[in-house]
C-alpha cells in the first residue's frame, strides 16, 4: 500500500493521474493527500482519483524567468477548484494565458519538462 507522499502524488501526476485521498471515516477528500484527515483527524484514508475539472478561481501571471518553469517566461500559474471540492495550483498551458479568466472551466492535464512532470491545467 503507497504511502500518501508528495513523492507518491507526483508519481501519479508523471503517470497522468490526479491522484488525491478519501477519509473512509468521513469522506472527506484531501488533495495533495495527506496522512490525517483534516476534516476528522482520522487516519482511515484511501487513493481517491480526481476527475480533473474544475473552475479558475484565481490566475497569477509570471514574467520572471525564475525557476521552475524559466523557458516557459510568461507564464500563469491558476488556481483550480475542482467539481469534487478541493482547489490546487497548476501552470496554465493555454496559448494566450494573458486571456485567462477567472471562472473559467479547466481540466488538468500534463506538461513534461525533461525529466519532470507538471501538474498542469488547460481552459476547456
Ligand atoms: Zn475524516
Amino acid at each position: 500500500m503507497s504511502e500518501f507522499t508528495t513523492k507518491e502524488f507526483n508519481i501519479f501526476v508523471a503517470q497522468g493521474k490526479l491522484m488525491g485521498n478519501r477519509c473512509k471515516t468521513c469522506g472527506e477528500l484531501h488533495l495533495p493527500p495527506r496522512r490525517i484527515c483534516s476534516n476528522c483527524g482520522s487516519q482511515q484514508l484511501e487513493w481517491y482519483e480526481f476527475k480533473g475539472v474544475g473552475t479558475l478561481e484565481a490566475v497569477t501571471f509570471n514574467r520572471t524567468p525564475s525557476t521552475p518553469f524559466k523557458g516557459r517566461c510568461p507564464y500563469a500559474v491558476g488556481i483550480v477548484k475542482l467539481d469534487e471540492g478541493p482547489s490546487i495550483s497548476g501552470l496554465m498551458v493555454d496559448e494566450h494565458p494573458e486571456n485567462l479568466a477567472v471562472g473559467s472551466r479547466a481540466v488538468f492535464t500534463v506538461v513534461r519538462d525533461g525529466e519532470k512532470s507538471i501538474l498542469a491545467f488547460k481552459t476547456l
